[in-house]
């Protein structure tokens, strides 16, 4: 990998608009992205108990709503499982594409693409650009940069706003925010988010990407010579005789071949649409971030020429040496059955999540009291939690301890609410029968729904101490 360009970004990066499938794409998931990002908290969502907003985290009441999945937290490992998820499906497609998820899903990515496409609508391409930053300060160009960054301050602090709420009401977290009476981690949070996203979209762009993303670190060691990435294809592209420009006789393919020429006609457009201002064919870079922007924009020319496409295009390098690329190895095969084992399992932990859970635990101090009428008894703390969104009513009753009483005190009906939980204490009192001398019982406390969702009875294994 080359390394020619890692320290050496251009100062000020004017690139390119570009048409092209690949620009499509990009444009396609940067839409998608934002409209999920942007829409989710605002859409209503019905639910027989809980808010009626389709994404909402709610901290205090440890509940997270996504659609119908209601996590608690002790659901949290889903969330460990999805990061690992996450981890072996982005080194599948490393494995396999190169750096994409850089090119089109990095939230890096995506808000400085929005944020050249504003700075884009306000200024111009980018010729009309970098006249804009040669001219001395005058009306225009205050107005122009002034309107660019207001609008970039815009975005930034609407995706500081939308990030906070979706840890409470929209509706209310937004009129709140703008009434001056939202919580201050609100106003914090979106103070941060701002500043953060204005800095790193609006200024750094590149600069993130070549000097502070630690991905494109380690990213080169999960390539190898089947990976698929942005290539410029030199043998073609050079020829024996080096490129050259399409003047004269050189406009014609076959002379150009005839004099060892390739079909690069260094138009530099490649280099003028790529984002972090590399020359792709300098080689594989470490700057490059797998947007196939290059692709789009030398397939123009090659169109405009009548010659074959995929000059520059996705190969590996053994394509490019003309040799098969092997998809199947022992790598892709391993994250790709990685990605595939924790994509069950997250699955299949969600879909068969208990909707009751139930445990006792017993109070220690004392293990067991000796009565006045000299039965024994012991106590525990029951605990019960109705996760399905219907009401619910159980019996409790003791499984393998004869001669014993369980009283729950005042509660004469176990009945919980949708969604909630409740703690009762509980004593069990047992008859001491002759010849009784065991001093640890096991038995089970067994939670039978009457009315529910559930009606599937639980059964706690339990211990009853004796003196
Ligand atoms: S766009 Fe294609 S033809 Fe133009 S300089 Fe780049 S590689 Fe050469
Ligand atoms: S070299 Fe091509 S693929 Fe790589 S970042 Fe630049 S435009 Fe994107």
């Amino acid at each position: 990998m080359s390394t020619e360009h890692v320290i050496q970004p251009k100062s000020s990066l004017h690139p390119r608009s570009v048409e092209g499938r690949f620009r499509n794409l990009k444009t396609g998931i940067l839409v998608l992205a934002y409209a999920v990002f942007f829409l989710l908290p605002w859409l209503r969502w019905e639910r027989a108990v809980g808010p009626d907003q389709s994404v909402l985290f709610d901290i205090p009441g440890r509940r997270y709503y996504i659609f119908d999945l209601v996590m608690h937290a002790q659901d949290i490992f889903w969330l460990t499982a999805l990061l690992f998820l996450a981890a072996v499906l982005l080194f599948f497609v490393t494995t396999l594409l190169g750096r994409v998820f850089c090119g089109y899903f990095c939230f890096q990515t995506l808000w400085t693409d929005a944020f050249r496409f504003i700075e884009r609508a306000i200024q111009g391409d980018r010729v009309a650009r970098l006249r804009l930053e040669k001219q001395p300060w005058n009306p225009e160009k205050i107005r122009k940069i002034g309107l660019t960054h207001l609008a970039w301050l815009g975005l930034a602090m609407w995706t500081g706003i939308s990030f906070a709420i979706y840890w409470g009401d929209a509706y209310e977290l937004t009129w709140s925010f703008f009434t001056g009476t939202a919580p201050a981690a609100m106003y914090g949070t979106v103070i941060i988010l701002t500043l953060t996203t204005y800095l790193t979209a609006g200024w750094a762009k590149e600069y993130v990407c070549l000097h502070m993303c630690p991905y494109s670190r380690f990213q080169s060691v999960m390539f190898d010579q089947d990976t698929m990435i942005v290539s410029y294809d030199m043998n073609r592209g050079e020829g024996t005789a080096g490129r050259v420009k399409p003047v004269k006789e050189m406009r014609d393919q076959t002379n150009r071949q005839a004099a060892g020429h390739g079909d690069c006609v260094d138009c530099g457009l490649c280099v003028q649409v790529c984002p972090t201002g590399i020359d792709i064919r300098d080689g594989l870079q470490i700057g490059c971030i797998h947007c196939a922007l290059c692709i789009d924009a030398c397939d123009g020319i090659m169109d405009k020429q009548g010659w074959k496409r995929g000059l520059i295009r996705y190969t590996s390098e053994h394509g490019l040496e003309g040799k098969k690329t092997k998809i199947l190895k022992l790598r892709t095969v391993g994250y790709g059955l990685a990605t595939l084992l924790a994509t069950i399992y997250l699955v299949w932990s969600i879909a068969s999540s208990k909707l009751l859970e139930a445990n006792a635990v017993q109070i220690r101090s004392p293990l067991y009291v000796t009565l006045s009428d000299g039965r024994i008894q012991n106590s525990y703390e029951f605990k019960i939690n109705n996760k399905s969104m219907e009401a619910a009513r159980y019996t409790l009753t003791l499984e393998n301890l004869p001669n014993a009483e369980l009283d729950l005190g005042q509660i004469n009906e176990l009945s919980l609410k949708p969604d909630s939980s409740m703690r009762v204490l509980a004593k069990i009192r047992y008859t001491v029968q002759p010849g009784d001398t065991l001093k640890n019982r096991e038995f089970q406390f067994k939670l039978t729904p009457l009315e529910g969702k559930v009606t599937e009875p639980v059964i706690i294994p339990s211990h009853f101490i004796m003196p």
